[in-house]
């Protein structure tokens, strides 16, 4: 079973990976942004509430995405392993996740870090303006979201230094495909 945390600054290619390794795995693929925006274009007060803050670049409160994900990680499919593409995003969120899964959980949580230069990060973005029209991908909105990735997300990296495992996001969806499927051997092997 395959439990995993994709980290990554915005623009890594965490969504595009989530997808691929969920299919290949048949697991799920949570990502907090896409329920999140799902809910904005349904109009619940939530997504409406949500659409806000997202086009600013800000983060949703903590206490509304852990009821979230304590939502999502109780369906059914979620039994036989899941991929975290999202979330956690602040310090807060990663214990409260530890707590929600339990420390004696097996196996334990792999974590995996998509690491990208900020350049390449700025060009891929703008590269998908238009692409996939996201309202946060503006221009102003991005720098925000790097910001807040720094100041908020960036610290997990340091919660989880005892399982995280750096991944070179650089080249083709197919090169960081594979470096992420033999980690994912690799820590099968040791459980
Ligand atoms: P993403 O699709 O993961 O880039 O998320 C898009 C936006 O949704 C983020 O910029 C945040 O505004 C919001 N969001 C997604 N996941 C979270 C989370 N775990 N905590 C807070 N806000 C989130």
């Amino acid at each position: 079973m395959i439990r995993l945390i994709l980290l990554g600054p915005p623009g890594a290619g965490k969504g595009t990976q989530a997808a691929r390794l969920a299919t290949e795995l048949g697991i799920p693929h949570i990502s907090t942004g896409v329920i999140l925006r799902d809910a904005a274009r349904a109009g619940t007060e939530l997504g409406l509430k949500a659409k806000e803050i997202m086009d600013r670049g800000q983060l949703v409160g903590d206490d509304v995405m852990l009821g979230i994900i304590r939502e999502r990680l109780a369906e059914d499919d979620c039994g036989g392993g899941f991929i975290l593409d999202g979330f956690p995003r602040t310090i807060p969120q990663a214990e409260a996740l530890d707590a929600l899964l339990g420390e004696a959980e097996t196996p334990p949580l792999a974590v995996a870090n998509l690491e990208l230069d900020e350049n390449e990060l700025r060009r891929r973005i703008a590269g998908r303006r238009g692409e996939d029209q996201r309202s946060d991908d503006s221009e102003e909105t991005m720098l925000n979201r790097f910001h807040v990735y720094q100041k908020q997300t960036a610290p997990l990296l340091d919660y989880y230094r005892d399982r995280v495992s750096a991944i070179d996001g650089r080249g083709t969806v197919d090169a960081v495909f594979e470096r992420l499927t033999s980690l994912l051997t690799s820590t099968k092997e040791r459980a």
